[in-house]
């Protein structure tokens, strides 16, 4: 520890759970990846395509979009302007929100992630028996003797909530075995309903990361098992990754560019890590260095952010610098960051911020009265973002190093919004008197 606190000056402030704000030494703006390439996120836009028929037809809330789980983009002009009373600056530029609080399914970034590596196992299997090909339109998948087939797999996940949700849904679905391994402490709502879906809810009342252990290797034994594993997964980021191409045509659409001398600020909540950073690899693809990545973080449980500030990414958890993990923002209780993640990105991601959980309650409060939209706690931790770079002198020296001064004026801020419209009302209704209070 005292070695840390020589070497990283920030590490007291995070620590001590006070809300910081990090730039990344090693960002560059144009880093290249040799992990994955472009092409493997463009392989799960096709495999999404190919299911998209199926989709539409067995989740008839996606007709409407063929079948595509897309999320809009909004403007939210009152948010804006509540933003710049709350913090007292001038937010030039457009603000945005990406509600995937409001993706089809399950209400969550996870239903990227989540869904996609469903597709993808099922998608192999049905190959390797001869029961597809890639180019069947894949609705047939929801005749019975694809679910008879697929009851004979079986997928697993540990997840305290949306990803378990994700997972639990789409392979109920389609007809596997599913179990959910879940803490014995996560939210109630959440378990109901994966029962209600058929899914089989593992509760664990201690150590709940030994639990995921040990599902993982059971499903290593066992050949008819699959493990989705949120550290590690390639398949769940590049699920995540997708919404880079849909997110660049919205902005096409609503006139919006993206360029040189119009710069791109995507405020991302963190976990584990996959769901921003796949969103992240995925934009880095398509605006290159014209987009800059903000990661968010609970100041209870700044896992990747102290994986990449001492560079040991999976190797430290927050527990090991005296930090508890506890936060209610249930998507982003993460001890211990995915390495794979943290490496792969740690040129790409351009800053982290940590966020105080009452704030996120407070700006739950606000945006529902300014703009009348419920996200989950967790999903607004992207807002605090601008404030940050806008504001202090860390983020100042990153306008002037990158030479954004100029180009403020026509910068386009995306608060990704990941989460909350499965939340039931008497929940949203607690979080919402709590936020009310607090602004009190
Ligand atoms: C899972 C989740 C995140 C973060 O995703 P990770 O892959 O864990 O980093 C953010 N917000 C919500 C609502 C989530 O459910």
């Amino acid at each position: 520890m005292a070695e840390w606190k020589k070497d990283l000056p920030l590490i007291h402030e995070v620590t001590s759970q006070k809300e910081a704000f990090w730039i990344n030494p090693m960002y560059e703006s144009q880093s290249e990846s040799t992990t994955l390439t472009c092409e493997d996120a463009m392989d799960a836009e096709a495999r999404l395509a190919r299911f998209a028929p199926y989709i539409a037809k067995v989740f008839p809330e996606t007709a409407g979009a063929n079948g595509l789980i897309e999320s809009p983009l909004l403007t939210i002009p009152k948010m804006q302007r509540s933003l710049e009373q709350l913090y007292q600056f001038e937010l030039q530029g457009r603000l945005l929100l990406k509600c995937d609080s409001h993706l089809p399914i399950s209400g969550s970034i996870k239903a990227r992630g989540g869904i996609y590596e469903v597709l993808k196992y099922a998608e192999e299997l049905a190959l390797k028996n001869d029961m597809i090909s890639e180019d069947d339109d894949y609705s047939l998948l929801a005749e019975q003797r694809f679910q008879d087939f697929f009851s004979r797999y079986s997928i697993a996940v540990g997840s305290t909530g949306n990803l378990g949700l994700s997972i639990g849904i789409m392979g109920a679905k389609l007809g596997f075995n599913v179990y959910v391994h879940m803490s014995s402490d996560a939210k109630r709502w959440k378990k109901d309903l994966l029962r209600e879906k058929g899914v089989t809810v593992v509760e664990h009342a201690a150590d709940f990361s030994k639990a995921v252990a040990q599902g993982r290797k059971q499903a290593d034994q066992d050949p008819t098992m699959y493990f989705v594993d949120d550290e590690s997964s390639k398949h769940l980021f590049l699920g995540y990754s997708v919404a880079a191409f849909r997110l660049k045509k919205q902005l096409e659409e609503m006139n919006i560019q993206v360029n040189e001398d119009n710069p791109l600020f995507v405020y991302l909540p963190c976990g584990v890590g996959g769901g921003p950073g796949g969103v992240t690899f995925g934009l880095k693809q398509v605006f290159k260095n014209h987009v800059h990545c903000f990661f968010a973080e609970p100041t209870h449980s700044p896992c990747m952010l102290l994986g990449l500030m001492t560079g040991l990414h999976d190797q430290v958890s927050v527990q090991d610098f005296g930090l508890d993990n506890r936060t209610e923002a249930d998507g982003l209780a993460v001890g211990r960051p995915s390495g794979f993640v943290g490496k792969l990105l740690e040129k790409d991601i351009s800053g982290i911020y940590t966020v105080e959980d009452e704030k996120l309650f407070a700006l739950l409060t606000i945006l529902a009265d300014t703009e009348g939209i419920s996200l989950e706690p967790s999903a607004l931790a992207g807002f605090p973002g601008m404030m940050h770079i806008l504001k202090s002198a860390m983020g100042k020296d990153f306008i002037n190093k990158f030479q954004l001064n100029s180009k403020l004026k026509n910068a386009t801020h995306i608060v990704w919004g990941t989460g909350g419209s499965m939340v039931p009302g008497s929940e949203r209704k607690n979080y919402y008197e709590r936020g009310k209070s607090i602004g009190k």
